[in-house]
């Protein structure tokens, strides 16, 4: 854990006081206009209205929404708030990387990183607090699971960046991607995520292309499907082995939806729309799937996945170098095998870029984040109890 939680004591003060209201945060655009022409006796426009200055002005007072009447702010003050997640602190990294730490009640933080990149600025948001999915090489599964967050929790924290940022949707463009991939699995959290990357992806929520909003899962199958019918985002997944045994012993998740099922889904969802690929996510670590065997059997699934969604690079392979966190027995391989497996799958003629390794200094690298999560699974007991088993009294004090 980076530090204590000092100030989610005020979330619960607030969460009390503020709780029998109604939160605009948690409403996409047909849910706040059904809330204003249902509950309110509204015109829709002014849900519109509402939308624009929460999400591009970042005014979460009534009283300052100047162009809606006296007597509807004053009816909004009494029926609703717009509650945002607590910030309890922000880091930045030497590479630019921004970390926030975001109190969701007085037990639970989640944490929310930016990375500025050429041209580009993606967040990578949380969907639950901790996971229960338990990959062997995550941090935040060492933390064991606790809730879902609700829509407003995920959408605040795009909100909380964003006014950081100085993001203004549509002109100055600090925030150019969104991806679900921080901590827990997003299709577990189905309609909550889903809400929220309509927000994402409205004119006016955020503004961005269905291609530029990414959800990544391990594998939940039937969830994919259900993605495919309901929403237009681009599909990542973390594959992180290219068979069943090894998979199933880092991603338990496998067991039950095994490489074969899962990308039967993935195939399903690139074919729903012309020229739609899918990301595979391979993290690599040594002496576990960084051999030369792993790279001939991902070749051989992703060749077999372009064959069959009839496309070129429909795959596309995202390489991972392990980041180490404290506790785990995988280490990052060196740079020459993460060179070599690479290069094997270049000149099979696939595009696998190696992602850069980002915000380490803050402990704000891929399958770092961590939180702080109260545990309903015990999970994070066990993992301290191992720590303690290796010789790792401190840190797992
Ligand atoms: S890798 Fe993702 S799905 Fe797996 S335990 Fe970590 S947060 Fe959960």
């Amino acid at each position: 854990m980076d530090s204590p939680v000092p100030a989610v004591a005020d979330v619960a003060a607030r969460s009390v006081s503020e709780s029998k209201k109604t939160n605009i945060f948690d409403f996409d655009r047909a849910a706040l206009e059904r809330f204003f022409e249902e509950e309110l006796g509204e015109k829709k426009f002014r849900a519109h209205q509402v939308m624009k200055w929460i999400h591009h002005r970042y005014v979460t007072d009534f009283a300052g929404m100047t162009d809606l009447g006296k007597a509807l702010r004053a009816k909004l003050e009494e029926r609703a708030v717009v509650h945002a997640p607590q910030l309890i602190f922000d880091k930045e990294s030497s590479d630019g990387t921004h970390k926030w730490l975001l109190g969701m009640d007085p037990k639970n933080a989640i944490e929310t990183v930016y990375i500025p990149d050429k041209g580009r600025g993606t967040l990578c948001v949380s969907s639950q607090v901790g996971c229960a999915l338990n990959c062997q090489f995550c941090s935040t599964a060492t933390q064991g699971f606790n809730r879902n967050l609700s829509t407003a929790e995920i959408i605040g924290q795009v909100w909380i960046a964003a006014r950081h940022l100085g993001n203004v949707p549509h002109q100055q463009r600090k925030l150019t991607n969104v991806v679900m991939m921080g901590m827990g699995e997003p299709l577990a959290n189905f309609d909550n995520v889903v809400r929220a990357m309509s927000i994402m992806r409205d004119d006016l929520g955020y503004g961005l292309a269905n291609k530029r909003v990414t959800l990544s899962t391990a594998g939940m199958v039937p969830m994919i499907d259900r993605l495919a019918a309901e929403s237009d985002v681009s599909l990542a997944v973390s594959l992180h082995a290219p068979n069943d045994e090894l998979r199933s012993e880092l991603v338990p998740l496998n067991r039950k939806y095994p490489i074969a099922e899962l990308m039967d889904a993935c195939v399903r969802y690139a074919l729903r729309k012309k020229g739609e690929s899918v990301t595979f996510e391979y993290t690599l670590m040594k002496g576990v799937n960084d051999q030369p065997q792993h790279a001939r059997e991902l070749i051989r699934l992703m060749r077999e996945f372009d064959r069959r969604v009839q496309m070129k690079d429909a795959a596309k392979v995202n390489l991972i170098p392990f980041n180490p966190f404290p506790g785990t027995r995988f280490e990052r391989p060196d740079d020459e095998a993460i060179r070599g497996f690479q290069k094997l799958l270049n000149n099979a003629g696939m595009i696998a870029p190696v992602r850069r390794t980002r915000g380490d200094d803050i402990d704000a690298a891929c399958g770092q984040l961590k939180g702080q999560v109260m545990d309903r699974t015990r999970r994070q007991a066990e993992f301290r109890k191992r720590l303690v088993a290796q010789g790792a009294g401190d840190a797992a004090a």
